[in-house]
């Protein structure tokens, strides 16, 4: 281009009022606020005048300009967070927003944040009365404890703990148990933010009750166990179980502490799964707090749960960090409500999505599969190789570590385009469909998919497909 040829184009790209008036006009602009369209000319007029520049050939009349400028306003104002449709299988699904809520939940979380509750009033004296109050009794109830209080979630629950029982002074450790959880949540670092000292002993592999004995001195202030939420050590191993931990705790008057990660109220052997220990085991064998999260395996909403001796968690109550990590309203109304359905373990099983993903037969399994794969095939036909695997799925988010569940998958195989790209053009349609590749397939694996999402996903693969 000359350098006249650019004076006036440049001189004629339209002006950001005269954009703006035109936008105001087009109800396509209608919903969108008045600064987002002003931005998005302004960022598209000064790309326009880049390419001019550039000698790179570019559309300066309205409609072009307008029409980019809309695309750049859409993505501004789409939300970020949004909901995603989960075929990978993995039921706790940390990236995914972990535990899905159920029905009853979501139902008290409208009925208590849209009007008024009774969130720090005690309704039958009339006078002020505590927040956790409605939750500590039912917590007791289906675990055994004494007491127990709910925070912002489990990573809290333990730093509160620690904070509370054994600031400055020395927490014992087993060297096996020095977890790392995802989001890095480490235990020494934890431990040194509650102010605590991180006393290490044993080894990785084996670690004995004379470990414990011999490290107490006039500094501990707590033995604590962990539980290895996502691995497993095999082998040539020891552990010390909590009953003993406890009785030489109580030996040496040193109080004993378990961070379960994810406590299961129900047992898992039950449902062919392997048994776990239950929350209530843990509190039966006399530890002084256990604490857990609330949405790996209990199903609920985000929240770290502490149940233990009154005495401790009396303490815990009265430290004003609890205040920092307090559970706000929508979260304790969703507890309660998951937390209800306990009572009645078959209930609970079928209503928490967790547990209900987690328990279901494979044959169940196999018939989502085959209903999946059918229309699937309906729908796009010969554009792909389909069929169905015998595969695994995983409880994820720190529950049974190593545990596979046995699942029929979905197997696809494009003949247009590569399975890698299939893959990313599912997660990038809307809404998000999130498989996985193996064996050079794209993969869907029915355990995870909701009701009502098959259709969504065949015609989101046949609208892929058809387009290449
Ligand atoms: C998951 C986990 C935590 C953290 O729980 P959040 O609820 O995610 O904060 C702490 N400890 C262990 C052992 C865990 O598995």
């Amino acid at each position: 281009m000359t350098h006249s040829n650019k004076h006036t184009m440049l001189k004629n790209l339209p002006g950001i009022d005269h954009l703006l008036g035109v936008a105001m006009q087009n109800p396509d602009f209608s919903d969108i606020p008045r600064s987002v369209i002003v931005d998005s000319l302004r960022n598209t007029l000064e790309k326009r005048r880049k390419n001019i520049l550039n000698d790179i050939e570019t559309d300066i009349s309205d409609k072009a300009i307008l029409d980019k400028a809309l695309v750049l306003a859409d993505e501004t104002i789409k939300p970020r967070l949004v909901n995603v449709i989960n075929a990978t299988g993995v039921v706790l699904h940390t990236n995914l927003g972990r535990a899905l809520l159920c029905e009853d939940a979501l139902k008290n979380i409208r009925e208590v944040s849209q009007s008024f509750s009774n969130l720090e009033m005690n309704i039958k004296t009339g006078k002020r009365g505590i927040r956790y109050e409605a939750i500590d009794e039912l917590i007791c109830e289906l675990t055994g404890a004494q007491s127990a209080i709910a925070v912002n979630n489990n990573a809290g629950a333990v730093l509160l703990a620690l904070n509370t029982i054994a600031k400055k002074r020395q927490v014992v450790v087993s060297r096996g148990e020095l977890v790392e959880i995802g989001g890095s949540f480490r235990v020494p670092d934890v431990m040194s933010k509650s102010g605590c000292i991180l006393k290490e002993i044993g080894t990785t592999n084996r670690t004995h009750l004379k470990d414990y004995e011999t490290a107490v001195c006039d500094e501990t202030g707590l033995f604590l166990k962990v539980h290895a939420s996502n691995y497993t050590i095999e082998g040539f191993t020891a552990s010390v179980n909590l009953n003993n931990l406890v009785k030489l705790g109580r030996d040496k008057n040193i109080p004993v502490m378990e961070d379960l990660g994810s406590g299961t109220l129900i047992d898992f052997s039950k449902y062919g799964l392997p048994f776990e220990p239950t929350i209530a085991d843990s509190v039966n064998s006399g530890a002084d707090i256990v604490t857990f999260s609330g949405d790996k395996l209990l199903g609920g909403p985000q929240a770290g749960i502490i149940v233990g001796k009154k005495e401790s968690i009396d303490k815990i109550k009265a430290n004003p960090l609890t205040r920092a990590l307090r559970i706000d309203k929508m979260t304790l109304a969703a507890l309660e409500s998951t937390l209800k359905l306990y009572r009645d373990e078959k209930k609970a099983v079928k209503k928490i999505p967790t547990l209900r993903m987690l328990t279901i037969p494979f044959k169940e399994i196999c018939k989502k599969a085959d209903l999946l794969l059918k229309i699937i095939q309906k729908e796009i036909g010969i554009l792909a190789d389909t069929d169905l695997a015998d595969m695994d799925s995983r409880p994820g988010g720190g529950s049974f570590p190593q545990l596979n569940l046995a699942t029929r998958c979905i197997t696809i195989k494009p003949h247009n385009m590569s399975v890698s790209k299939l893959e990313a053009k599912m997660r990038m349609s809307t809404p998000a469909i999130i498989g996985r590749i193996e064996n050079n397939k794209y993969i869907l694996d029915p355990r995870t998919i909701q009701e009502g999402q098959d259709m969504i996903i065949s015609s989101t693969l046949s609208r892929i497909l058809q387009k290449k």
